[in-house]
């Protein structure tokens, strides 16, 4: 399979606290990789490095064989093809959610009033909420609202999902209509980075599973090893903890 992402000696400072301390990672495309690991551990800094929301302090991130440290590298085009889903949703929330899931389609990549719309109605009716169109952010569940978060990453059509706890935010009987969305999206070979607790949805789905504790990867193999069969002392606790 040919690599989509490759870390390289990733670090990242803030101040004093080295958050990433020399993180390598190779994600092959199609591939799906749920991150675990302690709170503090660095997982969403990891993620925002991904797609240079955070520029590391050291080390090299090539995505598509782009290298976006390289210092000419035309970020906003590699950005493009890297969708990012938070765990706040982050919808606009003066806009209906038509306009959420057109507008960076209309300003980034320029398409006409027309297309942008059919592109944002076949994903919001990927991810079922077509029918809500119309309305305003506030007036769906978390649920609802995440889901159209999803669409609107997906009308960008990337090549490379990124998810920081997608579903931490949601009360529980929501959870799953999330996952069922991003489980169809790994059905589809979408390649996916996800830092998620939910372990059953890590084991069913991912490839690999990476547990980070203190800003390195202590860990990384099949999801029945690392979360079944953990290796190290420190996987082992956090897991006893979480499950
Ligand atoms: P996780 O997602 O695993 O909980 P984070 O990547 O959010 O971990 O954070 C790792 C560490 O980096 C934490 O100690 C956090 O307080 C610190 N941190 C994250 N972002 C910043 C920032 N912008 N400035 C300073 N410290 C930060
Ligand atoms: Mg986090």
């Amino acid at each position: 399979m040919p690599k989509q992402v490759e870390l390289h000696d990733l670090h990242k400072h803030f101040g004093k606290l080295e958050v990433l301390q020399g993180i390598d990672l190779t994600v092959e495309r199609g591939e799906v990789v749920c991150v675990i690991g302690p709170s503090g551990s660095g997982k969403s800094t990891l993620l925002r490095c991904v797609n240079l929301l955070e520029k590391p302090t050291r080390g090299k991130i090539v995505v598509d064989d782009f290298d976006l440290t390289h210092r000419d590298a035309n970020l906003d085009l590699a950005r493009r093809s890297i969708g990012m889903v938070f765990q706040q949703f982050n919808l606009f929330p003066h806009m209906t959610v038509l306009e959420n899931v057109t507008v960076a389609q209309r300003k980034v990549l320029k398409r006409g009033a027309a297309e942008a719309e059919r592109t944002a109605l076949d994903q919001l009716e990927k991810v079922g909420v077509a029918e809500k169109a119309a309305q305003y952010p506030s007036k769906l569940s978390g649920g609802q609202q995440q889901r159209v978060a999803i669409a609107r990453a997906l009308a960008m059509e990337p090549d490379l999902m990124l998810f920081d706890e997608p579903t931490s935010a949601l009360d529980p009987e929501l959870v799953g209509e999330v996952l069922r969305v991003m489980r169809r999206l790994a059905d589809e070979g979408m390649t996916m980075i996800v830092v998620t607790h939910e372990m059953a949805f890590a084991k069913e789905v991912a490839d690999r599973v990476i547990f980070m504790d203190g800003g390195v990867i202590v860990e990384q193999g099949p999801p029945r090893e690392v979360l079944e069969d953990p290796r190290t002392d420190r996987a082992k606790s956090f897991l006893q903890r979480v499950l």
